[in-house]
């Protein structure tokens, strides 16, 4: 019994673990999201105000009759026709790797994990206090120096390591 409640230890460690870098990059792109965002209300913006000031040329951009010369090539007629794609490609979009990993996740839900791991660990801001940088910038690493639990088996204190100013923290 003990055995198996130490292989899902292991198994929720290695999930949360995972979770946690999963949410990281899930951070990052809902930032980068917010920016682009930011960025499009702020052309909009910007375009609106220039419309209003009468700067931008509301006429349409004149196309040249004319193609430039290095478009001009000619078409030679098929002499074959490529068979019907009968196995189009996936649709792209969101991957199975994400559905596996969300079922993954269920599965976690389902435990009872009263005692058994504290999922905040995931949800705490992975910032650098030094000089701001978050998500993928940051790294989770085990410290050897400090060894919270020798049995069942060791486990560490963790530290957050920045790759772009080396801080520790
Ligand atoms: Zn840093």
């Amino acid at each position: 019994m003990e055995d198996i409640l130490s292989d899902w230890e292991d198994r929720i460690n290695f999930l949360s673990d995972h979770i946690e870098e999963l949410e990281s990059q899930l951070q990052y792109y809902q930032n980068l999201v917010a920016e682009k965002d930011t960025l499009i209300n702020n052309l909009i913006r910007e375009n609106n105000s220039l419309k209003a000031q009468g700067i931008v040329n509301e006429q349409p951009i004149s196309i040249p009759t004319e193609p430039p010369q290095e478009l001009q090539y000619e078409i030679a007629p098929q002499a074959t026709v490529p068979p019907p794609n009968l196995h189009p490609p996936p649709v792209v979009g969101i991957s199975p790797e994400i559905d596996s990993i969300n079922a993954e996740i269920d599965m976690i839900s389902s435990v009872p994990i009263d005692n058994v791991v504290s999922f905040d660990s995931g949800l705490r801001k992975r910032q650098c206090p030094q000089c701001g940088a978050q998500g993928f910038a940051i790294r989770e690493v085990e410290d050897k120096s400090k060894l919270i639990s020798y049995l069942p088996h060791r486990i560490y204190a963790k530290k957050r390591v920045c790759i772009k100013c080396r801080n520790e923290f």
